[in-house]
């Protein structure tokens, strides 16, 4: 292939990039489920006080085979660590994951032999939100910094490390 040639394929490949990558943030939907306590927050953040549809992110799915986003919101027990995997592996990519909260970032106040200290030991988190439970407000900015993410994603790989929502910076948003 010609220098030429070469020049134009990877200018249309970085402006197919750039839009395939916005048309995915633009419209992430989140699969339908929460653990614990934090899900009641994720669910006040789909409500209309804080309108995740602004993000373009209403859809909830109640199916993983049409979700691109898993937030873990709650505590995870390990007897229900099989079915969050099995929800994960159920989404097809490309596919991002969400820790909402102490629990799910690191087991939060629970350290005992039933829970998980961390979901990252079993699925690629993405975003970290921690608090107990986080406001709704650091879960959207959670979103956005995914928004972010995804923007910078290559188009066929994903290689870009996990992003950690800093609770004052959310508190300013
Ligand atoms: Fe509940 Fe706090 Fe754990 Fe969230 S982080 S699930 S609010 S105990």
């Amino acid at each position: 292939m010609g220098l030429e040639q070469q020049i134009r394929s990877q200018i249309l490949t970085s402006i197919l990039e750039k839009f395939v990558n916005w048309a995915r943030k633009s419209s992430v939907w989140p699969a339908t489920f929460g653990l614990a306590c934090c899900a009641i927050e994720m669910i006040c953040t789909a409500a209309n006080r804080f309108d995740i549809a602004r993000f373009g992110m209403e859809a909830f799915r109640a199916s993983p085979r049409q979700a691109d986003l898993m937030i873990v919101a709650g505590t995870v027990t390990k007897k229900m660590l099989p079915a969050v995997v099995r929800i994960y592996e159920q989404m097809p990519e490309p596919k991002w994951v969400i820790a909402m909260g102490a629990c799910a970032c690191s087991g939060g106040i629970f350290r005992s032999y039933a829970v998980v200290q961390g979901i990252d030991r079993y699925l690629p988190v993405d975003v970290y939100v921690p608090g107990c439970p986080p406001r709704p407000e650091a879960l959207l900015y959670g979103i956005l910094k995914l928004h972010d993410k995804i923007l910078k994603d290559p188009f066929l790989t994903r290689k870009e490390g996990p992003v950690v929502v800093n609770p004052e910076a959310a508190q300013s948003f």
